[in-house]
Order: structure tokens, then sequence, then C-alpha cells
């Protein structure tokens, strides 16, 4: 199936229109007409080569939302007309032991994961992401979605930024009685803010950018640190059980471990280009504090953390773009400059 997509040819070029083939719906896939992406600074540091091994031409696009066009003959969950999400991942080999633990982001299969695009991790053919009209997707990887109609622009980044951070969240148990900092608030960070606060944890969030200390609070930090302001920072030594860092760049780690409590974990979900400095030991040896990763969230994992926003109500505070301006998008989110995602409207690709 022949289907128009925005592609970026190398990593210096802009993006432009590009044609891509989807396959016709096998037995067990679930195909969809992409109605909103999200964009994710993952989608920018691929497209520009900041990370190695990215394939060309890139379509990217890992938080969509779209409507059931057809469905294989064995696909039991899903039916045409229904509003489905597709996340970070479209495959895995499903027989490993993360795989049956419903954790196929970190499967041991000779891959790994299939990524939604640029997939599959290890080689292989490229996968085209949201950034298109439509995709075709095995029903195991297609997440229902609950949401109110009018709501869905703002339910496609929680596809990939709502999981990236609700699985550490609750991974490291954020909530009641539990003070937990997210550090960096653009897209995945408004999520943990967010989400930490639905759970029940007393939020701190930490950011370069005074001018969002007062919308932070309505998100729902209980209090909003200027991490870049020592006296703000040493109010809060020693006081946390967890913090996410969010953050797309290199920069100092020390600043944040010292805030930990013993016992207490700095969890890395950011993915700069360039490493961190690396850490000094003795904050973390004393208080026998961890440094973690986190990467994206399963299946299962992503539908309970979809559910629980419906509940909720839930969603990511965006700013809507047309598919034609997404190098301006990625310009403004390298200045830190979006509250809090944008979000593309597929219509505007037609
Ligand atoms: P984003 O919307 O651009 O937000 C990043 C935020 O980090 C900025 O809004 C800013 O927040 C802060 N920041 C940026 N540059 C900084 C600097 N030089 N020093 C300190 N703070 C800085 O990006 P995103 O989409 O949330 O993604 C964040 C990172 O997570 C990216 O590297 C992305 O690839 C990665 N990621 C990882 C996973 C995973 O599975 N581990 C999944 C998705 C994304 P303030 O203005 O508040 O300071
Ligand atoms: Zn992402
Ligand atoms: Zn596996």
């Amino acid at each position: 199936m022949q289907t128009k997509a925005y592609a970026a040819q190398s990593a210096s070029t802009p993006f432009g229109p590009h044609t891509i083939d989807r396959r016709a719906p096998g037995p067990k896939d679930v195909s969809l007409d992409i109605l909103f992406c999200g964009v994710c600074h993952s989608d920018l540091h691929t497209a520009r080569g900041d990370w190695p091994g990215t394939q060309y031409p890139c379509v990217p696009g890992h938080e969509i939302v779209g409507r059931v066009t057809a469905v294989g003959k064995e696909v039991s969950r899903f039916k045409p007309g229904q509003i489905v999400g597709v996340g970070c991942m479209v495959d895995s080999c499903r027989t490993c032991a993360q795989c049956k633990d419903g954790l196929e982001q970190y499967c041991d299969g000779p891959v790994g994961f299939t990524g939604t695009y640029n997939g599959p991790v290890g080689g292989g053919p490229n996968t085209y992401g949201g950034y298109s009209a439509s995709i075709t997707v095995d029903e195991h990887f297609v997440l229902n979605i609950s949401h109110a109609e009018k709501d869905l622009p703002g339910v496609g980044p929680l596809l990939c930024a709502g999981i990236t951070t609700w699985s550490p969240l609750r991974h490291w148990g954020a909530g009641p009685g539990k003070k937990v900092g997210i550090v960096g608030i653009g897209g995945l960070g408004h999520m943990g803010v967010k989400l930490s606060h639905a759970l029940g944890a007393h939020t701190v969030a930490f950011t370069t950018s005074p001018n969002k200390v007062a919308e932070i609070k309505v998100l729902g930090a209980d209090e909003v640190v200027i991490s870049r302001d020592d006296e703000q920072m040493k109010k809060h030594l020693g006081s946390f059980d967890m913090i996410l860092d969010t953050v797309a760049a290199s920069h100092n780690l020390d600043a944040f471990t010292a805030l930990l409590k013993r016992d207490g974990t700095l969890v890395l979900v950011g993915a700069p280009p360039t490493p961190h400095p690396s850490p000094a030991v003795f904050p973390l040896v004393f208080k026998r504090r961890g440094i973690a990763g986190s990467l994206i969230g399963g299946i299962p994992e992503t539908q309970e953390m979809l559910d629980f926003c419906a509940k909720h109500g839930i969603t990511s505070d965006i700013e809507m773009i047309r598919m034609q301006d997404i190098d301006k998008a990625y310009d403004r989110m390298l200045k830190s400059d979006v509250k809090y995602r944008f979000v593309i409207d597929m219509a505007s690709l037609k």
C-alpha cells in the first residue's frame, strides 16, 4: 500500500514528502489511519544522526493515535473504526524471558525488539514510523485507547513520554510517602510530573527554565527547583527516594545524586548524544545510592498506564503542528521551547 509520509533523507537535510510501502494486513495485523503523532526528542536524535545507526530515509514517530481501517482474520481485540495507539515497538521475539514477562523492550531475541521506526535494533530492513498517513502493526503491539475523542491529540504522547516515565515510577515504587524528583520538564518530564503526582508521591520538578515554574505547579508538582540555583538545590540534600532524569543533554549528575536519601536511586531515561561526565563515587558509596537506567515500557504496562490516564483524566499538554513544520518544531525543542509536546495533526499530510 503506497502511503504518504515525511522523511529525512540524511542527517543534515530538512524533512520532505516521501512515499513508503505499508504491508496489507496479515492474519494477526491491524491497519490504521494515523490521526495524530507526537514528536519525541528521540525522533530528533534519530533523524539528525545524534545517535549512531540511523538508516535513511528516516520516517520517525512513535506516539501514534489512529483509527483502525482493517484487521486480519485472526485479530480478536480490535475492529475497524476503533481508536487505537501504537508506541515505540512493533515487534519482538515473544519467546524470551523478557517478552514472557511483558517487558518486550528488553527482548533478548537475536535483534531485540523492533522499533516502530529505524528498527529492528541490530540490523535488518528499516521500519517507518508515525510521520505517515497509515501503519500496519501486529495486534500484540496495538494499544486500546479509552479516552474521549476530544482528548485524542493529547493521548499520542502517552505512548512514549507517558510510558517512559510511568514504567520507572512504578518499578521504583513512586506513591504515597515517597519523595520523587523529575529532572527536565519537557515532553517526558511533564508527563513524569503528572504521573508521579497522580500516583500520590510528593513530586519535585527540577528545571533550567524559570519561565516554566508557575505552569509546572499546575501540572502537579508540589515544589519546583531551578536546578542551576545552588541554594535551592541545597535545601533538598539527602531527601529523595527517587529522581527521574529526562534531560536530553549531557550534564553533571553529582548535583542530583547528592539529593538522594540512603538507598535512593537516580534513574536515567534521557539519552544524550554525548555521555554525562563520570559521576563521583563517594556520594554513591557513603549512602548506598544507585544510578540506574530505564527504557520505555512493556506492552502490558503501557496498557495499564493508558487505562490509568483515561480513568484520571490525564493527557499530555500539547502544541499542535502541521507535518510541514517539523523542522521548526525540532529547532524549538532544542531550545527547550515547547509546552510540553508537539503533536502533528496528520490531516496536514493529506
Ligand atoms: P524534550 O521535550 O526536549 O525535553 C527535555 C528537557 O530537558 C527540556 O525541556 C529541558 O527542560 C531539559 N534540558 C534540555 N537541555 C538541557 C540542558 N542542556 N541542561 C539541562 N536541562 C536541559 O525531550 P523529551 O522528548 O522529553 O526526551 C528527553 C530525552 O529522553 C531525550 O534524550 C530522548 O531521546 C530520551 N528518551 C528516552 C527514552 C527511554 O526509553 N529511555 C524514551 C523516550 C525519550 P527544562 O526546560 O525544564 O530544563
Ligand atoms: Zn520517544
Ligand atoms: Zn524476546
